[in-house]
């Protein structure tokens, strides 16, 4: 193996990413080297790059990855080589108060950490990894509960997926909001997560999935995923909605872009009783506003879904069991396959909200 790797690296918030020749970093105890094979763009590495969120830098930038083991640290129980694996940037520790309460999701000892400092540049500066991780590069390091084996017969390319933007999506079906059979749908933002939304509530049996985005390019997307109606949004979303559920509105609605406007869309979008669910990541200056009379009268429940609330550990081999046995399918998701090189012309396409998930092929 060579001394060398090739990753994605970020000098600064707000600069455009380049692919630059870093040292491989020495795998220690407890630690794993994966190939990295497949890795999604995902909305938060571009949230690293227009400065939503604030990592260290230079950044190895990527955490939504698929790959092979090809080398592991002393003491490594989990995995071996050759073994597939689904790459997790939010590993649960498995001892703090939050994962003894069946809350892995929530960590922490992981939650919340943008970066983390693994490796050097040709130069000898100290280089951090997105989220633990920087999967948008040939090869990764990362600790043993960062990684979770899945059968070999699942595709990288579907297996990357699940790895954040279909996990985030599934699980915030499954698991947060439990959709049930017969029950009502809206989702309102269709990239990768809100697509996995789509999917994941129409396998959950839900009568109707009202699909919602800005863009009407995306019809025919939110169709392939499983919806039952596409909405362009407007102001009269909430007419629309409640012209389409029996006047009510919707058991449920997904806000999956992160703005107030659309998580305010989404309460309005919703019946008397009815529950909101936030999966979009917003930033900390945009309030959300709603009268108090209107939180008590409506008797609706608005939460979030971090990490589809999922035990990863469980979830990820369910959900490849889902994709084999053809429960839920993935393949609509990807519309663009890309290099290393080609991801800050994925991230102005995200920007510009077309397309679901580019997907770098290594
Ligand atoms: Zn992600
Ligand atoms: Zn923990």
């Amino acid at each position: 193996m060579t001394a060398y790797f090739d990753g994605l690296v970020l000098h600064s918030s707000g600069t455009r990413p380049a692919v630059a020749e870093l040292h491989r970093p020495e795998v220690g105890p407890g630690q794993v080297r994966v190939k990295v094979r497949a890795a999604g763009v995902c909305h938060s590495d571009l949230s690293m790059v227009n400065g939503t969120i604030r990592p260290s830098f230079p950044l190895v930038l990527g955490h939504e990855a698929a790959g092979e083991v090809v080398e592991v640290g002393e003491h490594v129980t989990r995995a071996a080589v050759g073994d597939h694996v689904v790459l997790n940037w939010q590993p649960a520790c498995r001892n703090c108060w939050f994962c003894a309460n069946d809350q892995p999701w929530l960590c922490s000892t992981s939650s919340g950490v943008a970066s983390l400092e693994n490796g050097v540049t040709l130069d000898g500066v100290p280089v951090h990894v997105a989220l633990g991780l920087g999967a948008f590069a040939d090869q990764v390091v990362a600790p043993e509960n960062a990684v979770i084996p899945v059968p070999s017969a699942l595709d990288f390319e579907v297996a990357a997926l699940l790895s954040c933007g279909v996990l985030t999506g599934a699980g915030a079906v499954r698991n947060t909001a439990q959709v049930q059979p017969g029950q009502s749908v809206v989702v309102i933002g269709l990239g990768g997560v809100g697509l996995s939304v789509v999917a994941a509530a129409r396998a959950a049996g839900a009568s109707d999935v009202i699909a919602v985005d800005v863009s009407e390019a995306k019809k025919g997307l939110a169709e392939a995923a499983g919806a039952t109606d596409f909405v362009v949004s407007s102001d009269a979303l909430s007419k629309e909605i409640r012209g389409r559920t029996s006047g009510r509105g919707a058991d449920h609605a997904f806000e999956c872009v992160g703005r107030a406007a659309t998580i305010r869309a989404a309460w309005r979008a919703t019946r008397r009783g009815g529950q909101v669910t936030v999966v979009g990541m917003g930033s900390n200056d945009d309030q959300v506003s709603l009268s108090a009379l209107d939180i008590f009268s409506s008797a609706r429940i608005l939460r979030s879904s971090v990490y589809g609330s999922a035990d990863f550990d469980i979830e990820i081999p369910r959900l490849a069991d889902d994709v084999l046995s053809g429960r839920l399918s993935l393949d609509h998701l990807i519309t663009d396959r890309i290099t290393l090189a080609d991801i800050p012309e994925a991230f102005d396409l995200m920007s510009r909200g077309e397309g679901a998930r580019s997907l770098v092929i290594l």
